[in-house]
């Protein structure tokens, strides 16, 4: 699978929307221009890549809505080099993405077969990426601490050793909430113990769980 002119044409049109829908940082915007989402996606699927949508990937989770990709990018102001922590790899689409705005991506999946997936498609698209498997609530304190660090599943509270993996002035972005609704969160490391919450919206996600997924 490669890129094509319709799908290029689709990624345009998609941008202008998101526009629309009030995204305004260009180097968000540029990457999703750029980056080609049919391929994170089952070939069957193509016309459902450029639609502001979520979408099914494998065991049983999903490829986030364009929307809030573009959000939760925005909210994180990524700096060429910034170390970032992804918590929820999934299809890898959002690792692609901060990969393209010039962040240096961490990525963890609680699913192996999602961890070896997407390996395997940011892998053929020239993206230098590290990937893990394991339990976000534990983080990844080895590669850290982190300029940011973003969650893309939803926990009901945020995980205090994520907000230890911060640097001082770092920003996490996370929905907050059990099933349902949920509530666009940003905490940013103002000191050592101190710690400044945002509200950005409602969203819906899958949830944030405990240990990790060894079969299909
Ligand atoms: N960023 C992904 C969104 C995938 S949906 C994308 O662009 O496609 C959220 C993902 O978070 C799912 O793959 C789910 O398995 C994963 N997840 C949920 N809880 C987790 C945890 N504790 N640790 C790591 N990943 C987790």
């Amino acid at each position: 699978m490669t890129d094509t002119f319709e799908a290029k044409g689709k990624r345009k049109k998609l941008v202008a929307e998101l526009r629309q829908k009030g995204i305004s940082d260009e180097d968000v915007l540029r990457a999703i221009d750029i980056v080609p989402r049919h391929l994170f996606m089952d070939p069957a699927f193509f016309n459902h890549a450029y639609v502001d949508k979520a979408f099914p990937i494998a065991s049983g989770q999903t490829i986030s809505q364009p929307y809030t990709v573009a959000v939760q990018s925005s909210l994180l102001h990524v700096k060429k080099r910034d170390k970032i922590l992804e918590i929820g790899t999934g299809s890898g689409y959002q690792a692609a993405i901060l990969a393209h705005m010039g962040a240096r991506v961490y990525t963890i999946e609680r699913f192996r077969e999602l961890f070896i997936k997407a390996q395997v498609t940011l892998g053929s698209l020239g993206y230098k990426i590290d990937f893990f498997y394991g339990d976000g609530y534990e983080g990844k304190p080895q590669y850290g601490p982190y300029d940011g660090i973003i969650i893309t599943a939803a926990p009901p509270e945020v995980p205090k050793k994520l907000l230890q993996q911060l640097k001082i002035g770092g920003r996490l972005v996370t929905p907050l909430g059990s099933s349902g609704s949920q509530v666009m969160t940003v905490v940013v490391r103002t000191g050592e113990d101190n710690f400044e919450y945002s509200e950005h919206g409602n969203f819906i996600f899958v949830p944030m769980l405990k240990g990790t997924v060894n079969g299909k």
